[in-house]
C-alpha cells in the first residue's frame, strides 16, 4: 500500500515532533516515520532525560509542551542550573514516552512507528517520494513537504544533498551511553560534594583528574573520561539517576562496523563508571544500573549544507539575519565535545564552554531559515541535530529547547507553502515570522 500525504516527517525526535504537530495544527495531512518504536529520539531511547534550553531562548510549541508536562508532575523546571545560561527540565522517560504519542495523535498526526526511510526519489529539484520500510515491507510516500528530522540527515543523504559528518578530518564528538543508576543515596553525594570548597565543580574536577586515573590505574576503568558529565538526578523524591559517563572516543558511527563498535564499548563502559562510583564516591555504595539507553547518544552525526551555512562567528557577533526563525544564546560560546582523549582536545573544549558564564540576557543571535532548507531540493526541509550550521553552532543548538524551536520552524513553513501551493523554498519568510510570533516564538 503506498499513502500520500502533504507532510512527512522523518524522525520522531523532539524536533520532527514538533514539526508535525505545528504543521497538521494548520489543518494538513501529516504523516511521521520514526524507526525505534517510540518516540522522543535522543530524549527518550538514549536516555537523555532533561531538557536542556536556554534560559533567555525558549518559545512556543516545546515550552508549553514541557510547562505542561511539569503541571503534570512528570516534568520539573531546574530554577537554578548548575550552568550559566542554561535552564533544565528533567522529566519522566515513560511519561514523556506516552505524552509524545498523545501530543501526535491528538493532533491527527498518522504516526508510522517501526518504520524506516530507506529511499527518496528525486525529480526536477523536488523530492517527488520516500521509500518507507515497516512491519509490512517497503512502501512509497508521496508528499507536498517532506522534512528531515532524523538527527542523521538520512533523507537529505538519500536525497542527493551534499552531507558533512564530524570536522574535516571526519572526527565526531564522542558519543555516550548514557544509563540510570538506582540506589543511590543522594544526601551522602550531596555531603561528599559540599566538602569541596567549590562544591560541584571542583569535585568534578578532583573526579576527573584524581580518581579516575586513579581507578584506569587499578583497572576499574578501562578508558578515562576527561569530560564526565557524571550523574543527573531525575526526580528529587528518589535514589535514581542518569550517567552521564564515558565518551567514547575516537567513534565512528557513519559505518555499521563503527557504530557497533562504539555502541558496544559505550556500553560497557556504562558499567564501568558504576563500579567506579560504587567503589570511589561516597553515596554510590549500594548504586546499580536498572538500564542503558536503547540507542548509543550521538551528539553528532552527518548534517546537511543547506541554502546556508551558519557559523561560528556569526553566531560570537551577535547576528540578526534577515530570515531569521529562531533566537539562540549569541557571543563565543559552544558546548563542542571533543573527539580524543587527548588533554589539549579536552582544554579547548573548557576554553569554549567556559564563555557560557558570560551568555548574555540582553543580546540574541539568529538561525536564518535557509539554514533550514535543503540546497538541491526545493521541497525538502531539515531540522534538529542534522541543520545546516558549522560543527561550533550545532554544537549549541543540538540541545532539545532548540529542536523544538527549529521544528516548529519548519512545519510552520511547510504549512505555508502547502496553503500557498508553493515550495518551502519559495514561501515568504516574512509570513512565517509573524506566524512564529503568533506562537510567541520572537525571531528578530
Ligand atoms: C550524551 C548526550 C547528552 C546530551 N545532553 C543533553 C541534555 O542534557 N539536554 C538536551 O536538551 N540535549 C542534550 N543532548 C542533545 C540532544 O539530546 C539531541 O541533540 C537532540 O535530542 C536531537 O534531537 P533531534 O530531534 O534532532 O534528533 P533525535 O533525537 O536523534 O531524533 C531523530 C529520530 O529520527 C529517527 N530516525 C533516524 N533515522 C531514521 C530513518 N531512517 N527512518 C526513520 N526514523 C529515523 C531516530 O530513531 C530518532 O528517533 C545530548 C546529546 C548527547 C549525545
Amino acid at each position: 500500500m503506498n499513502y500520500e500525504c502533504d507532510v512527512l516527517v522523518v524522525g520522531g525526535g523532539m524536533s520532527g515532533i514538533s514539526a508535525a504537530v505545528s504543521a497538521a495544527k494548520k489543518g494538513l495531512r501529516v504523516m511521521l516515520a520514526e524507526q525505534l518504536s517510540l518516540l522522543g529520539g535522543m530524549g527518550t531511547a538514549g536516555l537523555i532525560t532533561m531538557i536542556m534550553t536556554s534560559r533567555y531562548h525558549f518559545y512556543g510549541f516545546g515550552r508549553r509542551f514541557m510547562e505542561k508536562l511539569c503541571r503534570k508532575g512528570d516534568a520539573r523546571k531546574i530554577e537554578k542550573p548548575a550552568i550559566a545560561g542554561y535552564d533544565y527540565y528533567p522529566f519522566d522517560a515513560e511519561a514523556m514516552k506516552r505524552a509524545l504519542d498523545d501530543v501526535l495523535i491528538q493532533s491527527s498526526v498518522t504516526l508510522l512507528l517501526g518504520t524506516k526511510l530507506v529511499g527518496a526519489h528525486c525529480e526536477n529539484h523536488r523530492v517527488t517520494s520516500a521509500t518507507l520500510f515497516g512491519p509490512a515491507g517497503a512502501f512509497e510516500v508521496r508528499a507536498r513537504v517532506l522534512i528531515d528530522a532524523s538527527g542523521d540527515a538520512v533523507l537529505c543523504e538519500a536525497s542527493g544533498e551534499e552531507i558533512l559528518y564530524g570536522d574535516e578530518s571526519g572526527n565526531i564528538q564522542a558519543p555516550t551511553m548514557l544509563a540510570y543508576y538506582a540506589g543511590i543515596d543522594f544526601d551522602r553525594y550531596n555531603a561528599f560534594l559540599a566538602t569541596f570548597e567549590d562544591g560541584k565543580r571542583a569535585a568534578k574536577i578532583n573526579m576527573i583528574h584524581t580518581l579516575i586515573p586513579l581507578a584506569v590505574r587499578e583497572g576499574v576503568v578501562s578508558e578515562a573520561d576527561l569530560h564526565h558529565p557524571g550523574i543527573f538526578r531525575i526526580n528529587e523524591h528518589e535514589s535514581i539517576g542518569v550517567m552521564n559517563a564515558g565518551h567514547v572516543y575516537g567513534a565512528d558511527v557513519s559505518t555499521a562496523e563503527g557504530f557497533t563498535e562504539a555502541t558496544v564499548r559505550g556500553r560497557r563502559m556504562a558499567k564501568e563508571y558504576l563500579d567506579f562510583y560504587r567503589r570511589y564516591v561516597p553515596g554510590f555504595e549500594n548504586a546499580y544500573m536498572t538500564n542503558t539507553g536503547s540507542v548509543l547518544a550521538l551528539r553528532e552525526g552527518k548534517r546537511v549544507v543547506g541554502r546556508y551555512t551558519m557559523c561560528f562567528d556569526e553566531k560570537a557577533e551577535y547576528k540578526k539575519f534577515t530570515d531569521a526563525v529562531m533566537r539562540m544564546d549569541g557571543g563565543a560560546v559552544s558546548d563542542l565535545h571533543a573527539s580524543s582523549s587527548d588533554k589539549k582536545a579536552y582544554e579547548a573544549y573548557r576554553a569554549l564552554f567556559a564563555d557560557r558564564e558570560k551568555v548574555r540576557a540582553d543580546d540574541f543571535a539568529t538561525l536564518p531559515y535557509r539554514s533550514l532548507l535543503a540546497k538541491k531540493n526545493d521541497n525538502l526541509l531539515v531540522c534538529g541535530r542534522c541543520a545546516s550550521a558549522d560543527r561550533k553552532v550545532m554544537g549549541q543548538i543540538r540541545i532539545m529547547g532548540y529542536c523544538f524551536m527549529m521544528g516548529e520552524a519548519v512545519g510552520l513553513a511547510a504549512a505555508i507553502a502547502c496553503r500557498k501551493g508553493c515550495d518551502p523554498s519559495k514561501i515568504d519568510v516574512g509570513v512565517l515570522q509573524q506566524e512564529l510570533l503568533n506562537n510567541q516564538i520572537p525571531t528578530l
